[in-house]
């Protein structure tokens, strides 16, 4: 069966000031670490250009005066750098910025996952992977937030719903961030499970907690798991394995997305508290092993239909790193491209016994078959940290000059 690689060179062009972590070089790495490793000529890989969202697809979630709003700005910007050599950008929410073809970019960023999901509704493709920017889990229905545009991810659940008359879609969000915005957006929804790891509050966006589980009929299909800074896979795996699992399995998705953020990786400067604790402690390896019981999930409810869409991530070999393993494993492949290899030990110990217990009592987990996974041999995973390696391609490039920056007060 065949996996897409659903990529626009639109998405370098959604400009953002100069020192911002969700900057272009993001794209350009990740691309570039495919390219370097002759993937896109793997067997079974199709690359597949997106579509733009439409405006009535966009507004299953997002109000329409926001999207206007969005657009409204990005032709600010394109006409106040008209004539001259450097880009205007304009802000248009908390630390999110558009530039000339901002707009379009996060329409393609939204389209993404609705051209993979035709491609594989035509029976063309199993599964994808969406590398794109704008990121979209943090952008509410009203406003964009936390480098987020549109909520990408939302704007696929909603469509393979009201398109394909899908029932149950399972949306999996392993970036650091809770997903606010995809929260939100299906608070009162039973048609979407929500399952959210991250780093709890005060951490940002600060929601996510463990008793924010839905409302009226959706009570139950909103599940955060939210987990102290240092957590590593470790932490994780019993995390997928006693929580997801069996409420995926109960819940028995038709389809299944993921944001895909890699900032929970330990080198992620993005996942620090300040508080003088470490950020997450992943590693691309880790981040392999959470992909692997992700497919086997998929595997098992609905025939491997499987779309993972690209969120954080900010160190360029991080995220570069993560969008090629995930990749390369939903063509089949096992390695991990994991050039800084495992996290460095923490001098205390993280015991998530307590929290994994009551979120299984609060969800009616308890009794619900556990499935059979065999514990993970942490030294065995470090061992097996032998996967293809990178040097640095290609190289950073420069930033545009960007000399100002017109900021508009927070719209929302
Ligand atoms: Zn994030």
């Amino acid at each position: 069966m065949t996996t897409a690689l659903v990529y626009d060179p639109i998405f370098l062009e959604h400009l953002v000031p100069k020192g911002h972590p969700e900057r272009p070089q993001r794209m350009e790495m990740s691309i570039g670490y495919i390219k370097a490793l002759n993937w896109l000529e793997r067997e079974g890989l199709v690359q597949l250009a997106p579509r733009a969202a439409s405006i009535d697809e966009l507004a299953t979630v997002h109000d329409r005066a926001y999207i206007q709003e969005v657009e409204a700005a990005s032709q600010e910007a394109a006409a106040a750098s008209a004539g001259t050599t450097t880009q205007q950008i304009v802000q248009v929410g908390t630390d999110t910025y558009v530039s000339a073809k901002s707009y379009e970019a996060a329409l393609k960023a939204a389209g993404a996952p609705l051209t993979a999901i035709d491609a594989m509704m035509k029976g063309q493709i199993k599964n994808a992977y969406c590398l794109v920017r704008p990121p979209g889990h943090h952008a509410v229905a009203e406003a964009a937030f936390g480098f987020c545009i549109f909520n990408n991810v939302a704007v696929a659940a909603r469509y393979a719903i009201d398109h394909y008359g899908l029932e149950r879609v399972l949306i999996i969000d392993y970036d650091v961030h809770h997903g606010n915005g995809t929260q939100e957006m299906f608070y009162d929804d039973p048609r979407v499970l929500y399952f959210s790891v991250h780093q709890g509050a005060p951490f940002f966006p600060s929601t996510g907690h463990a008793h924010e589980r839905g409302t009226g009929a959706a009570e139950g299909t909103t599940i955060n798991v939210p987990l102290p800074a240092g957590a590593g896979f470790e932490i994780y795996e019993p995390i997928f394995r006693q929580i997801l699992a069996p409420a995926a399995d109960r819940f028995h998705p038709q389809l299944i997305l993921v944001s895909a953020g890699y900032d929970a990786h330990w080198k992620e400067a993005q996942s620090d508290t300040g508080l003088e604790l470490p950020g997450m402690r992943i590693s691309n390896a880790g981040f392999a092993k959470l992909n692997e019981i992700i497919l086997k999930i998929a595997d098992e409810q609905c025939d491997g239909r499987l779309i993972m869409v690209q969120e954080g991530g900010y160190d360029l070999d991080v995220v570069a790193s993560g969008a090629s393993t995930s990749l390369n494993q939903l063509l089949g492949g096992e390695e991990a491209v994991d050039s800084y290899g495992p996290a460095p030990d923490i001098t205390y110990q993280i015991n998530t016994d307590v929290l994994i217990g009551e979120l299984r009592r609060i969800h009616h987990l308890t009794g619900y078959r556990m499935r059979n996974r065999p514990k993970p041999d942490i030294e065995q995973l470090r061992r097996e940290i032998k996967g293809p390696t990178i040097t640095k391609t290609p190289a950073e490039p420069a930033q545009e000059e960007i000399t100002s920056c017109q900021q508009e007060q927070d719209k929302a």
